[in-house]
C-alpha cells in the first residue's frame, strides 16, 4: 500500500489512475480504525478498481472543549488493516497542509438546514467543518464513489446533500453500521469507555431498538416516547444529549409517522459522548 502525505504525489498517483482507465473509490476516516472502517474498505473494493483511503484528524470539525488533542492516533496499527484489506494508497496530511492559512481564514462549505437540529445543535461548528474537509479532500482525490458509515447518518445526509446541491460529480455510498456482538455500534470513542461503562454502552442501541418496536406497534406520542428513553438511558448511567425521532429525508423531529422515521440518539457514559441511529 502506497502512504502519501503530499499534494503532487497524490495528484501524480491519482493521475496514472484515470489515465489507466481505473475506477477510484474513497474512504475519508480519522484513523484509529476498526472493523466499522474496514467494511466500509471492503465496500469501496467491490465497487472499484482503486481504493484510496484519508486518515486526517481534521481540527476544523471539533468544538473548542472537545478531544481533538486526545483523539486516539494509531497509523502503524491502521496501515497493517488497510492492507490487509487491501486498500492501494492512504493519504495522510497534516493540519498545515489542509489549511495553510489556519482554520480562521479558511473558505468553507456548509449545508443549511439538514445541521439544523441533532449533532449540528450540540456541536456548533462541527459539520461546517466535516463539509469542507470532505470537500477539500474530494477536489484532491476526484473519486468516482465515496464511502460514509451509516452510522453517522446525519453527516451521510449531509454529505449527499452537498455532493448534490454543488454538482460534485462523486457517487456517495452509504454503509451500514458495523456493531460489537452486544449491539455496541464500533467507534474510536468507545475506546475511551471505562469496562464498567463499555458493558453499559451496549444500552444505548437496546433502548433505539425498544423505540422501534412501540413506534411499530402505532405509539404516536413522539415526544413521551423519546422522554421515556431519555429516562431509561438515565436509569443505565447515561446522560443523554438528544434522542430525537426525526423524519429521515429533512432530518427535522417527527411529528407523525406519515414520511418514513429514523431515530438519532447521543448520549454520554461520563464524558465520553456515543451516537446511534435506527431507521424505523
Ligand atoms: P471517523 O473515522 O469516525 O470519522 O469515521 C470515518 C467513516 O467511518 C465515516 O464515514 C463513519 O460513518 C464510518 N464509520 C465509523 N464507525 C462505523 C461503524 N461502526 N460502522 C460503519 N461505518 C462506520
Amino acid at each position: 500500500m502506497l502512504m502519501l502525505q503530499d499534494i503532487t504525489q497524490l495528484r501524480a498517483l491519482i493521475r496514472q489512475w484515470r489515465q489507466a482507465g481505473e475506477r477510484i473509490a474513497f474512504v475519508p476516516t480519522m484513523g484509529n480504525l476498526h472493523q466499522g472502517h474496514l467494511q466500509l474498505v471492503d465496500t469501496a473494493k467491490q465497487r472499484a478498481d482503486r481504493v484510496i483511503v484519508s486518515i486526517f484528524v481534521n481540527p476544523m470539525q471539533f468544538g473548542a472543549h472537545e478531544d481533538l488533542d486526545n483523539y486516539p492516533r494509531t497509523l502503524e496499527q491502521d496501515c497493517q488493516g488497510l492492507t490487509e484489506h487491501g486498500a492501494d494508497a492512504v493519504f495522510t496530511p497534516t493540519p498545515q497542509l489542509m489549511y495553510p492559512r489556519g482554520l480562521d481564514v479558511q473558505t468553507y462549505v456548509e449545508v443549511p438546514l439538514l445541521g439544523d437540529y441533532h449533532c449540528g445543535a450540540s456541536r456548533a461548528g462541527h459539520f461546517r467543518g466535516v463539509s469542507t474537509i470532505v470537500t477539500k479532500l474530494f477536489n484532491l482525490v476526484q473519486p468516482d464513489i465515496a464511502c460514509f458509515g451509516q452510522k453517522d447518518y446525519q453527516q451521510l445526509a449531509i454529505i449527499r446533500q452537498m455532493v448534490a446541491d454543488l454538482s460534485m460529480p462523486i457517487e456517495i455510498i452509504g454503509v451500514p453500521t458495523t456493531r460489537a456482538d452486544d449491539g455496541l455500534a464500533l467507534s474510536s470513542r468507545n475506546g475511551y469507555l471505562t469496562a464498567e461503562q463499555r458493558a453499559t454502552a451496549p444500552a444505548l442501541y437496546r433502548t433505539l431498538l425498544w423505540m422501534k418496536q412501540q413506534l411499530n406497534q402505532g405509539i404516536s406520542d413522539f415526544r413521551t416516547l423519546e422522554q421515556q428513553a431519555k429516562d431509561q438511558l438515565a436509569a443505565a448511567g447515561f446522560k443523554a444529549d438528544y434522542i430525537n425521532i426525526s423524519n429521515r429525508q429533512t432530518l427535522v423531529p417527527a411529528t407523525d409517522s406519515a414520511a418514513p422515521l429514523v431515530i438519532l440518539a447521543a448520549a454520554y457514559l461520563g464524558t465520553t459522548r456515543l451516537i446511534d441511529n435506527i431507521e424505523v
